[in-house]
């Protein structure tokens, strides 16, 4: 395609308001628009990005049996009743009324859609499996869009769900999923960690996330480079390394004048952090709780979330009511309040807050001197150990690309979603639920390969593989030389971007690193000079001298080389 009958809107500078690359990028490079917060228009170029990425989800979908289909964004608000999500999920979901004012929603995703089909069109075990998907829009409206195209409120979403007789079918579809997913990820050139994740609001029995290693990520997974044990982190366990208790023996009340943090009173006291007993208070749905950490622990808050239900830290003066205290001194010791603790800190003798502005409290023995109920609350932090194999742990910032998720009956209970048997008796549909972002992949792939000039597409999933420019088009050999390769190119199958504009050759240089296609040929002063095209490669950014006859032929072997890279 020629540039000049082309829309690519690139801009010299950053956008104000982008601080991830991959958002920069997409903006400078003319691939998207931002229309409003977290809703985004494609302009051309990211449009070939998507449809690079959406083909290789058809084909990998479609090699492991699924049937692409399309499923209405309005849905009725019954759907999401009879499973009770109408009412559980929050503000992410977008309401409305019809002009008959019945309540209506835009999908956020179509656990509670696939189930109704499933009702009106599945009776026997005979028509399982089933593996059906769609590429489509979704609509949440997020807390805090932002990143460009990572978070948005509106967005495309592969989602396939199966459909199995039982637990052994969905642990097969789950598999043919994995293996999928690994090689769609794989084909768009993404680094990725498959981890164990939470289920969160889909319920269910299990779930995995491809997760795309990037400082630009806001999740975190922790790794075990020994044993390969791999987890986000709000669902991750560790092992701290115990610290040498002092033979404390009694309790001793000492003054801490003017220390509150753990760092402030493990300096005053010259003690190991790991000797404090961290309290924090909590407002439940149940009134206050005592959280209890060792001082080098912090309180992981999806955690707790799971473990108690919606919490907020209490304000100073709720503690300053209910303790007497403030943040800093509270105390395991002496007030009548629920304690749920960190399991590390079962063993051990402590440090404490006394409950007593500028005293702690030394010798503390939890299970002596106070109960709790103990649970895994902390935050995994690096270098802590893997509970399997006793090695070190890693913690890497990743951007989750796609979620698998065992659904098990959840959806199809409450929906009377039933098969018969060979027997004729009824069971539950047993079913998954299997997500992907394509846009998140195109900005988790820029987030992964760019330098200080652009992006550096891998092949599988740039806008064209090559890139034609003819330095300068008001030169009559130029131009005829590049109109010529153009049409070359053309011939031979090969999509090319021609950059025929009559623009300064500074610009065109800049714009193609901005742009990032794996192959430029440019037709110099060179072409002119010596019959030759130089080729350069984005990533390595070497140059081969090529002469003109040969420079389709060169390129075609060079794209086959490549493919699939
Ligand atoms: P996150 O935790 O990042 O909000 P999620 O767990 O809500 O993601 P799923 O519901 O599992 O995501 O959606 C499946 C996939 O859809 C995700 O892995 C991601 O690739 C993509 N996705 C989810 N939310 C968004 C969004 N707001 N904008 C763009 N893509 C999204
Ligand atoms: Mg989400």
């Amino acid at each position: 395609m020629r540039w000049s009958n082309l829309l690519i809107p690139t801009l010299k500078e950053d956008p104000a308001e982008a601080e991830a690359a991959s958002h920069r990028l997409m903006i400078r490079s003319g691939m998207v628009r931002q229309l409003a917060a977290g809703i985004y228009c494609y302009l051309p170029l990211g449009q070939r990005v998507l449809d690079r990425i959406n083909t290789i989800i058809r084909e990998e979908m479609n090699r492991i049996g699924g049937q692409e289909i399309t499923l209405p964004a309005l849905h009725p608000a019954e759907l999401w009743q009879q499973t009770g999500r109408w009412d559980e999920i929050g503000e992410e979901m977008f309401r409305l009324k019809d002009r008959g004012k019945r309540d209506m929603c835009l999908g956020m995703t179509h656990e509670e859609v696939i189930t109704w089909l499933a009702v009106k069109e599945i009776r026997s075990y005979r028509e399982m499996p089933q593996i059906w998907y769609q590429i489509q829009v979704k609509f949440r409206d997020e807390a805090r869009p932002k990143s460009g195209v990572l978070r948005t409120r509106e967005f495309h979403m592969k989602d396939s769900y199966s459909l199995d007789a039982d637990e052994e079918g969905l642990g097969r579809s789950y598999e043919f999923h994995k293996e999928a997913y690994a090689r769609i990820f794989g084909r768009c050139g993404l680094k990725f960690y498959l981890v164990e994740s939470d289920p969160g609001m889909m319920g269910g029995a299990g779930s995995h996330e491809f997760m795309a290693p990037s400082p630009a990520g806001e999740d975190e997974v922790v790794l075990c480079t020994s044993c390969g044990y791999a987890a986000n982190i709000e669902l991750a366990s560790s092992k701290s390394p115990a610290p040498t208790f002092p033979p404390w023996s009694s309790l001793e009340e000492l003054a801490t004048p003017g220390t509150r943090s753990i760092e402030e009173v493990s300096n005053f006291l010259q003690i190991d952090p790991r000797l404090i007993l961290k309290t924090l208070m909590v407002m439940t749905g149940e009134g206050p709780l005592l959280c209890l950490l060792r001082g080098d622990q912090l309180l992981d808050e999806k955690k707790l979330q799971r473990l108690v239900g919606p919490f907020r830290p209490a304000h100073r003066d709720e503690m300053k009511e209910i303790a007497g205290v403030e943040v800093g001194f509270l105390s395991p010791l002496g007030l009548e309040l629920p304690r749920l603790a960190d399991e590390t800190v079962a063993e051990g003798v402590y440090v404490a807050g006394a409950n007593r502005e500028g005293y702690h409290v030394r010798g503390v023995v939890p299970g002596k001197h106070f109960s709790a109920r103990y649970a895994d609350i902390h935050h995994v932090q690096s270098g802590e150990t893997c509970l399997q194999c006793g090695a070190s742990l890693a913690v890497e910032p990743v951007i989750e690309v796609g979620n698998i998720f065992k659904l098990g009956t959840r959806y199809s209970t409450p929906f009377g979603a039933v098969y018969l048997d060979e027997k004729g008796q009824e069971h539950p549909i047993v079913m998954g639920s299997y997500g992907i972002g394509p846009a998140r992949i195109a900005a988790a792939a820029i987030e992964q390969s760019h330098d200080q000039d652009g992006i550096i597409w891998p092949m599988s999933i740039s806008p064209f593989p090559v890139h034609l420019l003819a330095v300068n088009v008001k030169d009559e050999t130029m131009r005829t030389v590049g109109d010529e390769l153009y049409r070359q190119f053309v011939a031979a199958g090969v999509e090319v971007l021609y950059d025929d504009r009559d623009e300064r050759a500074g610009v065109k240089f800049k714009d193609a690193d901005l742009l990032g296609i794996p192959y430029r040929v440019t037709v110099g002063s060179r072409a002119i000079r010596e019959g030759q095209v130089e080729i350069r490669n984005r990533r390595t950014r070497e140059d081969a001298l090529v002469p003109i006859a040969e420079t389709v032929p060169h390129v075609q072997a060079l794209l086959t080389e490549t493919e699939g890279s």
